[in-house]
């Protein structure tokens, strides 16, 4: 998954992170479509490569 607008690794999107008592760790419950460059720093569209 890459920034379509520069082509970065570097991205994130928003998700629910839910506490795990057993793991004492957080995990990712749901992922959201909005997404972040950090390249960019700003909002972006993620695209997949090799698709
Ligand atoms: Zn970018």
């Amino acid at each position: 998954m890459v920034c379509a607008t520069c082509g970065s690794a570097d991205v994130s999107r928003d998700a629910w992170g839910d506490w795990d008592v057993a793991a004492q760790g957080w995990v990712v419950r749901t992922v959201f479509d909005s997404a972040h460059c950090h390249a960019c720093d700003g909002e972006t569209r993620i695209v997949a490569l090799g698709d």
